[in-house]
């Protein structure tokens, strides 16, 4: 079965935050995969692509978002934990 395969079989492999779940077929003559995100949601790529991107991070395009919701969320804490006028002098260097 694995004889004579022409390329490295990416499964069970993971890059970022996907997980290569199988070979789906060939895009612009290059393999591509079908993987699963941490997100849950599925991602088909081709391999150099994955490749390429264990340097960064990986995802199906939802980190991008994550990232957003992420820094909306600290930016409201921040918002919630200002001091008082009083204080703000004080404790200005958390915000600078
Ligand atoms: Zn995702």
């Amino acid at each position: 079965m694995a004889r004579g395969r022409p390329l490295t079989d990416l499964t069970g492999h993971r890059y970022g935050h996907l997980t290569v779940i199988e070979r789906v077929g060939t895009k612009n003559h290059r393999p591509t995969w079908r993987c699963l995100c941490d997100c849950g949601n599925e991602h088909t790529t081709t391999g150099a692509n994955l490749r390429a991107a264990i340097k960064g991070t990986q995802s199906c395009g939802c980190l991008r978002t994550q990232m957003r919701i992420e820094q909306a969320r600290r930016m409201r804490e921040a918002k919630r934990q200002h001091p008082p006028t009083g204080n703000a002098r004080r404790y200005g260097w958390l915000y600078s």
